[in-house]
């Protein structure tokens, strides 16, 4: 994975460059360089891949969403007719930016103008209608803390030392995401960065850590 320190927040950018949805937008899950990994009543889990040199197709974002960064790279992006934006920065490791887009589509486009793959988790929310009365910043699951949260998602950054193991459950639909190192998610080996596994609300699952890790879980509210 590209190396850490070129790493740096880019947060921003494509939520600087959004704008009112244009007719020659496509839904982002059809878009070419967004692919529909899962997707349930609740909620779907895009992998977004943006090879350098490339830029997407103007589309549309109409669910709450919070993007994970894989793999950063320069990237500009525009809103519908407008200008491209002068390229920012590459996305942290393991990062995640939420975005508030139900009832306020909108659409653009972003280009990789860097020498290195764009790669996000994007999780959609799908719910269309979010309770004024959300959990309070810092609530914990087990021993874990809510690192940002808003109407739509908590997220939570989870370091696990080498040869630890904890289990805990979450009262709300979870996809946990390998940033960095070698864990077994409920028994599943997972070494590549940006593997996820979804889990149910409700259940139990264990993470366990064979070389020192890093995870982020994010639960859809
Ligand atoms: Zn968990």
């Amino acid at each position: 994975m590209t190396a850490m320190k070129f790493l740096i927040p880019l947060l921003g950018l494509t939520v600087a460059v959004w704008a009112e949805t244009t007719p020659d937008s496509v839904p982002a899950r059809q878009e070419p360089h967004h692919h529909v990994m899962f997707e349930n009543d609740a909620l779907r889990i895009l992998s977004v891949l943006v090879p350098p040199g490339e830029e997407t197709l103007n589309h549309s974002h109409d669910h709450d969403d919070a993007s994970v960064c894989i793999s950063g790279s320069n990237m500009r992006g525009k809103s519908g007719a407008g200008e491209w934006s002068k390229p920012g920065q590459p996305c942290t490791l393991g990062r995640a930016g939420l975005t508030q887009w139900a009832g306020k589509a909108g659409s653009h486009a972003v280009g990789n103008t860097g020498e290195s793959l764009f790669q996000l988790v994007l999780v959609e929310n799908l719910h269309t209608e979010f309770s004024l009365d959300s959990t309070p910043l810092n609530s914990e699951i087990g021993s874990e803390t809510v690192t940002r949260e808003n109407r739509a998602f908590r997220v939570f950054e989870i370091p696990l030392a080498a040869a630890s193991e904890k289990s805990h459950t979450h009262t709300m639909p979870v996809v946990t995401i390998l940033i960095s190192g070698d864990a077994q998610f409920d028994g599943k080996h997972v070494t590549e960065t940006g593997t996820w596994v979804y889990v149910p609300a409700g259940q139990t699952h264990s993470l366990k850590a064979n070389a020192a890790s890093q995870l982020v879980e994010l639960e859809i509210r």
